[in-house]
């Protein structure tokens, strides 16, 4: 279906009508083992840890709309980072940006690191930092990043930092879950391996875990099908017939999502509680101009420094209706998140400090609600 504008792929992408009855819907298929006609021919899907129907039709799907021509579904994002991660053996090192998402943080930190492979990190808005790094260390085989990243919405140039790495032959892992493919793809900005918290946008609700990692890579692709398989980090179908369905409608979503987004980063940016807001469709983002080349909209993150610091971040908190406190963010309703007792709680605070995590920073996951009572409920929420 590849011939079709996005819109169009989320639609209707992964999945044709077929007989005997033609439903309009993938059906969904529950079923752990799959029968055998005869010795000599195998089902085509044997066992559901291996592959299964309803999640060929999310992987194909999730595929199509990163331009992948592999796509393996995992049960959550983090599984799907650390299946992309196994091409790493002990010695290896790995090098992460700075403000990578805490959860592969922590995956370093409490697991590969045991493993024997290394880590340092670099500062993903500066490819003098990735180029410094890959000086100073000759091993580096894999680059981790992300783009608009976590919490401070920083924006990498993913094409650049890709050819950067190609030169040094190590390969590229790009978590594009803060943006969707519906904003971009990175595969064609030069990634090795894409991954999905499909938790998040894809899904769209909040009402499942489930992840993905699409690549272009034969060798990789297989890797991470053997990990699958070797592991058992296979999504449920029911979660990926949830999935599936919330991507359905990824493309309006995200429109709105943007659109709200980018209102409320105006708002903010008036406010007198707020210090500063940090958004890529802001002009004056530092990564703005890079975003706009490589991003088809801006985004549904938007986080902000209240001036006061903890004290109004409780009385904030105390007072806004619809922005619900909790982990997570992708989905259809606005939630808060505060990231220095939340998402980076166990951060030193001298990196809290060198990443922006301060007291008064709060992490704006902005719904598809009415725009004007979003902004009425932070105005009520901000007034001291
Ligand atoms: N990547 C990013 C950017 C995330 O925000 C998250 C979860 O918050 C993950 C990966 C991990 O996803 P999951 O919770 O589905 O394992």
């Amino acid at each position: 279906m590849s011939e079709y504008k996005f819109e169009t792929l989320a639609v209707q992408g992964g999945y044709q009508p077929t007989a005997p009855d033609f439903a309009i819907t993938p059906p969904i298929h529950p079923s752990s083992t799959y029968g055998w006609s005869s010795l000599e021919e195998p089902p085509l899907h044997r066992y559901s840890r291996i592959s299964n129907p309803t999640r060929s039709v999310f992987e194909s799907l999730v595929g199509e709309l990163e331009g992948a021509e592999h796509c393996i579904a995992f049960s959550s994002g983090i599984a799907a980072m650390t299946a992309a991660l196994g091409i790493l053996k002990p010695g290896d090192t790995a090098l992460f940006t700075e403000d990578i998402y805490g959860g592969t943080r922590w995956l370093f930190d409490e697991y590969l690191n045991e493993l024997g492979i290394k880590k340092v990190e670099f500062d993903s808005r500066h490819l003098s930092s990735l180029q410094e790094a890959f000086e100073r260390h000759s091993d580096i085989r894999v680059v981790v990043f992300e783009s608009p990243s976590n919490p401070n919405l920083r924006i990498a140039d993913i094409e650049a930092i890709c050819q950067e790495a190609k030169k040094h032959e190590a390969l590229t892992v790009f978590d594009n879950t803060f943006a969707s493919p519906a904003l971009q793809n990175p595969l064609m900005l030069g990634a090795d391996t894409v991954i999905h918290s499909g938790t998040k946008y894809l899904g769209g609700h909040s009402d499942l875990v489930i992840g993905a990692a699409c690549t272009n890579n034969d060798g990789l692709a297989q890797k991470l099908k053997h990990t699958v398989e070797t592991t058992g980090a296979a999504p449920s179908p029911f979660d990926c017939w949830l999935a599936a369905r919330g991507i359905r409608t990824l493309a309006i979503r995200m429109r709105q999502h943007c659109e709200n987004a980018g209102q409320i980063a105006a708002f903010l940016s008036t406010n007198p509680a707020v210090s500063r807001v940090h958004y890529p469709g802001l002009p004056r983002h530092e990564g703005h101009e890079i975003a706009k080349r490589q991003m088809k909209g801006f985004g549904g993150m938007v986080t902000a420094d209240l001036r006061d610091g903890r004290p109004a971040v409780h009385r904030f908190l105390e007072k806004a209706k619809l922005f619900h406190l909790a982990d997570s963010l992708g989905g259809i309703e606005s939630l808060v998140s505060y990231p220095t007792m939340l998402s980076h709680a166990s951060l030193p605070d001298e990196t809290k400090r060198r990443l922006g995590i301060t007291d008064g920073l709060l992490r704006f996951s902005v719904g598809i609600e009415n725009c004007d009572d979003l902004i009425e409920d932070l105005d009520q929420a901000l007034k001291a």
